[in-house]
This record gives structure tokens, C-alpha cells and sequence, in this order.
């Protein structure tokens, strides 16, 4: 894929998650940068659904800006400069605070794979607070500690809840990343209506192995086509 195409499907990826209800006014999309894994593609700080390729800036894994700029930034990219820096196989990230992933985050209940899709997550989902490194905060994670400590509880895994806060998930390209974003949120909002009718039947270690082990091309395309349809339905609608 040219750079310009990769630029073009980050703003995509920022349009489409908000269509599916992954992102909201907050929360950021970044992907790797191909030819040099020691920077990476970030908007400046806007709300996802209004991001275009003009807006998307180019960091180094300091979080430094190198793209000249005065824009505003956001201020939680140490996320992805130290995921990026501590898993040299992640090539796409997504922070977010999904409505249907927060019941998970406040409650503490273990979000586990209930579907063939959710599988993507892997067999565990680890879950990061805070306030065992750093105590009260905002909440933001602004300072490389943090990122670093919240990539410490990611872990070799795909997803992390973070308490009181949100979700990271990462995937090994763009297209990776938005399915498990996708699948994960409407996994949490499956499970989560399980539970009100009186349990949940996790996918076996085996089920998750197969069914989620290795995304193959297809499904991830698919998905990526689906939701990429979904917006472009709703974008001709819109005039202004
Ligand atoms: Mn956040």
C-alpha cells in the first residue's frame, strides 16, 4: 500500500469506528509508520469523525511531532508511542471509550470471548488501573510512565481495559486493528446482555486458539468493506 493510501485509511479508520460506535468525541486511531517503525501516523486532536488526510501528523516514539505544525495535539499519545515502542509487532492502534466496553472498565467483570468474531481479542484481556502505579490522576495518560506502565499490563495481548477509562487495542496492520476494535465492542455488548440473562458461555481456550488465532486476510477485509460501506451511506447523506 503507497503511504498516501495508508494516510487515507487512517482518516477512514477514525470516520468508520465512530460509525460503529467505537470511538465518540474522544479517543485516537494511529498506524505505524511502513518504512520507518521507529515513527508513526497520529490526527492532530480532533474529534475522529471529522478526520481527514490533511489532518493526520507524523510522530516520532518520543511522541514528538515532526510533521511542522502548530496544530493542537492529543494530549494521550504517549499510548501509542510506548505500545509501538514495546511491540515491535503492532503496527495500528485504537484508544477508545466504547459505551459498551466501559461497564467492563468500571466493573471489573473480565471481558472474555462469547462469539467466533470476539475470539480476535485472544485468550485473555488484561485489565490495567491506574492507580496501582501512579495513584489519583485525571485519568489521562500524559506522561511516558504511564504509557509505558499500561504497555507493561498489555502485555504480548491485543486488547486492554483500562479501570474508570477505556479500552486499547492494537492489531499487526490498520485493517487488523479495526476488526478486532469492532468485533471486541460488539463482543462486550453480546456478553453483557448474556450476563443480564443469568450467565456466559465463554468460547473454550481451543475455540478462542482456532477461531481467533490467526486473522486471515478475509474476514478482516470484509469487515473493513462493511463498515466502510456503513459510512459512505451515511456520508452521502450529509451535505454540510
Ligand atoms: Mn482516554
Amino acid at each position: 500500500m503507497s503511504h498516501d493510501a495508508l494516510i487515507s485509511e487512517l482518516a477512514l479508520a477514525n470516520r468508520l469506528l465512530v460509525n460503529e460506535d467505537v470511538l465518540d468525541t474522544f479517543g485516537h486511531v494511529s498506524c505505524r509508520h511502513p518504512d520507518r517503525p521507529d515513527r508513526y501516523f497520529l490526527a492532530a486532536a480532533l474529534a475522529p469523525v471529522t478526520v481527514g488526510p490533511a489532518d493526520i501528523l507524523e510522530f516520532d516514539l518520543d511522541g514528538a511531532l515532526l510533521t511542522p505544525s502548530d496544530r493542537p495535539l492529543y494530549s494521550e499519545r504517549v499510548i501509542h508511542s510506548e505500545i509501538y515502542r514495546a511491540r515491535p509487532d503492532v503496527a495500528a492502534i485504537v484508544h477508545h471509550h466504547a459505551p459498551a466496553v466501559l461497564p467492563f472498565c468500571v466493573s471489573g467483570q473480565r471481558l472474555v470471548p462469547v462469539t467466533q468474531t470476539g475470539a480476535a481479542m485472544g485468550p485473555n484481556v488484561p485489565f490495567w488501573d491506574s492507580a496501582d502505579d501512579f495513584g489519583d490522576t485525571n485519568l489521562l495518560l500524559t506522561r511516558p510512565e504511564e504509557g509505558q506502565s499500561l504497555a507493561r499490563a498489555l502485555g504480548p495481548d491485543w486488547v486492554v481495559l483500562m479501570k474508570r477509562h477505556g479500552a486499547t487495542v492494537v492489531g499487526r496492520s490498520l485493517r487488523e486493528m479495526v476488526f478486532r476494535a469492532i468485533h471486541s465492542t460488539s463482543n462486550a455488548r453480546t456478553q453483557m446482555q448474556a450476563m443480564l440473562m443469568g450467565g456466559v458461555d465463554a468460547l473454550t481456550p481451543g475455540e478462542i486458539a482456532l477461531a481467533g488465532g490467526d486473522l486471515k486476510p478475509s474476514p478482516v477485509n470484509r469487515t473493513w468493506n462493511h463498515a466502510l460501506r456503513r459510512l459512505h451511506l451515511l456520508e452521502s447523506g450529509i451535505t454540510g
